[in-house]
């Protein structure tokens, strides 16, 4: 029996309509489903460094971010407690601005944008469990709110149905490279807050991180050590404000301005990879790989993984190459891409105080503003993390630091 589509997307945000999108450019039948409706918020806040925005800009996307009233962030501060880190990290591609849309912005867009490529869009639509067929996925099985039960097949089923992900539990896909979830974090939005590009404030067991957002509003996220979190929970807006108190310039700003809305978190920032693909399924976004949100990866990782899951599927579904082999390659290049800002991440998110040699790296970097703009290069993506931390390279910047001292 031939199947109605080539792929099914299960979820239809960061991971999901970006594949949904570039597969059907790329001609083939494609249905993304997902249980939530757009515009709609998520779990997240939402600075992309400057890899996903050249994505956005690639895909023809970039427009609809600049022109929803969201301003770009060019400059970063990392706030070390004694001093602070500022500068900015080389282009991606030419595109020397991140920006921090909304998701009810950036989500919308990109549902808009696969819709416009040809695939179809089933919002409102839950995904209650995968078809099977001689041992490999054929296909799901949902439905609309209130609707019957519905049986849709495709060659490949995609998981970009998040950190829970049902494809992920449904093919029981191996997970590996796992650490603990290190930190639990609330988040908000306040108006009347003016800040210059991203402000990363490091503090003993705690991050405080701002960014300018849609509307004039701007976004602030604290992170506490996971065990915590229900302390904190018990009290927020207390331990918001201490937290803040301990990054005076911005808790200023901070009072001068208004809480626009509600506080969100969760402790379920988790650190692991899963195995992204089998016989009729794949993996993408944080269905495939999660990370503490620390260095604010997860959008731009989910970009990158929709671009290398497409060009496997396209090379395995028009049969240029074995299907398998061809995901086994998508395994292989989203892991190297991901791995070493993986370990960086989860470093960070312990939120203890950097080993003795960072610490070092921090103090030399004052003043250097070409390796200082490197560094936050590691951080966005745009500068090899081998190359800056290759021996050559730090015993440089000691070197000039030893000059000034
Ligand atoms: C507190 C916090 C802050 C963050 N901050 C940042 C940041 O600043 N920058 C950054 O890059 N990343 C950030 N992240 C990470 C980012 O949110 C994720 O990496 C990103 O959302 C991954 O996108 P995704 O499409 O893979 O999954 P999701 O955004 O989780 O989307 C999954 C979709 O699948 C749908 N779905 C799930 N199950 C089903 C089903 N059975 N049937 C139908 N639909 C289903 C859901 O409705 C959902 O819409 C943050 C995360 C958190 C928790």
């Amino acid at each position: 029996m031939s199947d109605r589509y080539d792929v099914i997307v299960v979820g239809a945000r960061c991971g999901g309509s970006p594949t949904a999108m570039l597969l059907a450019r790329e001609g083939y039948r494609v249905l993304v489903v997902d249980r939530a409706s757009f515009p709609s918020d998520t779990l997240s806040t939402h600075y992309i460094h400057q890899p996903g925005v050249a994505r956005l800009k690639r895909w023809g996307l970039l427009d609809a971010v600049a022109a929803s009233n969201c301003p770009p962030a060019r400059r970063l501060t990392f706030d070390v407690g004694p001093f602070a880190l500022v500068g900015t990290p080389p282009p991606a591609d030419g595109v020397a601005e991140a920006y921090a849309p909304r998701r009810t912005v950036l989500d919308q867009i990109l549902v808009e944008a696969a819709a416009a490529a040809g695939a179809e869009v089933r919002t409102g639509f839950s995904v209650q469990e995968l078809v099977w067929e001689g041992g490999r996925v054929a296909g799901i099985r949902g439905r609309a709110e209130g609707g019957q039960s519905v049986t849709e097949r495709a060659r490949v089923v995609v998981g970009a149905d998040g950190l829970h992900s049902l494809v992920a539990r449904a093919v029981a896909a191996p997970v590996y490279n796992e650490r603990p979830a290190f930190g639990c974090a609330y988040y908000t939005y306040w108006s009347g807050v003016p800040v210059d590009g991203a402000e990363l404030y490091a503090r003993p067991e705690r991050m405080i991180i701002a960014g300018p957002t849609n509307d004039g509003l701007t976004v602030t996220i604290a992170y506490w050590p996971a065990a915590m979190f229900h302390e904190v929970r018990a009290d927020i807006d207390g331990h918001f404000l201490a937290a803040l108190e301990q990054a005076p310039g911005l808790a200023e700003r901070i009072r001068a301005g208004r809480r626009a809305e509600r506080f969100r978190g969760t402790a379920e920032l988790r650190n692991f990879f899963r195995k992204p693909y089998g016989p009729g399924w794949a993996l993408v976004g944080d269905a495939g790989y999660h990370k503490d949100p620390i260095t604010a990866e997860g959008i731009s990782d989910a970009f990158r993984d929709a671009e290398l899951l497409t060009e496997a599927l396209d090379e395995g579904l028009s049969g240029r190459r074995g299907l398998d082999d061809a995901l086994a390659g998508y395994q292989a290049r989203r892991d190297e891409a991901a791995m070493p800002l993986y370990e960086f991440t989860c470093q960070l998110a312990t939120l203890q105080e950097p080993p003795p040699e960072m610490q070092q790296l921090f103090g030399a970097l004052r003043g250097n503003q070409e390796q200082t703009d490197r560094f936050f290069g590691v951080i966005a993506g745009t500068t090899p993390m081998a190359e800056f931390f290759a021996p050559e390279n730090i015993g440089r910047i000691m070197a000039g630091a030893a000059m000034v001292a």
